[in-house]
C-alpha cells in the first residue's frame, strides 16, 4: 500500500524507532507513548485491521506477532504484567487502517477503558 505510514515504516521509507524485526513483523515506538513501554507491532504484510486476515495471516502472522511480543515483554522487564490491545474499526479507535497491536508496560493500567 503506497500510501500507507505503516507499510513505510515497515520498509525503512520512514524513520521509527526499532525495537524488533524479522521477516514478517516489526515493532517499533509509538510517537506518542501513553505508557513508559509502548511499542507498535505489526506485520510487514498490508492487513488493514484485524477483519482483514485470512485464515493463512491467522496461522502464520498472528503466531510470529505474539512471539514478538512475548519476547519483547521479557528483553524490557515487563515482570509485572502489560497489556496488549488491538483498536479495530471506527468503535474501535483504530486510526491507522494497518494491522497493528500496541504493547503497553511499564505502569498500573486503568480498567475499564474509555
Ligand atoms: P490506533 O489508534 O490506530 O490503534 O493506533 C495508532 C498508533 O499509531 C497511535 O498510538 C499513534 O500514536 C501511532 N502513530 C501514528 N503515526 C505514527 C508514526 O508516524 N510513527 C509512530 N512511531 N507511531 C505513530
Ligand atoms: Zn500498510
Amino acid at each position: 500500500m503506497s500510501e500507507c505510514i505503516f507499510c513505510k515504516i515497515a520498509q525503512g521509507e520512514i524513520p521509527a524507532q526499532i525495537a524488533y524485526e524479522n521477516d514478517v513483523v516489526v515493532a517499533f515506538h509509538d510517537i506518542t507513548p501513553q505508557a513508559p513501554v509502548h511499542l507498535l507491532i505489526i506485520p510487514k504484510k498490508h492487513i488493514s485491521s484485524a477483519m482483514d486476515l485470512n485464515t493463512e495471516d491467522t496461522k502464520t502472522i498472528i503466531p510470529e506477532i505474539f512471539n514478538a511480543i512475548t519476547g519483547l515483554a521479557k528483553d524490557l522487564g515487563l515482570k509485572d504484567g502489560f497489556r496488549i490491545v488491538n483498536n479495530c474499526g471506527k468503535d474501535g479507535g483504530q486510526t491507522i487502517g494497518h494491522l497493528h497491536f500496541h504493547l503497553l508496560g511499564g505502569r498500573g493500567l486503568q480498567w475499564p477503558p474509555g
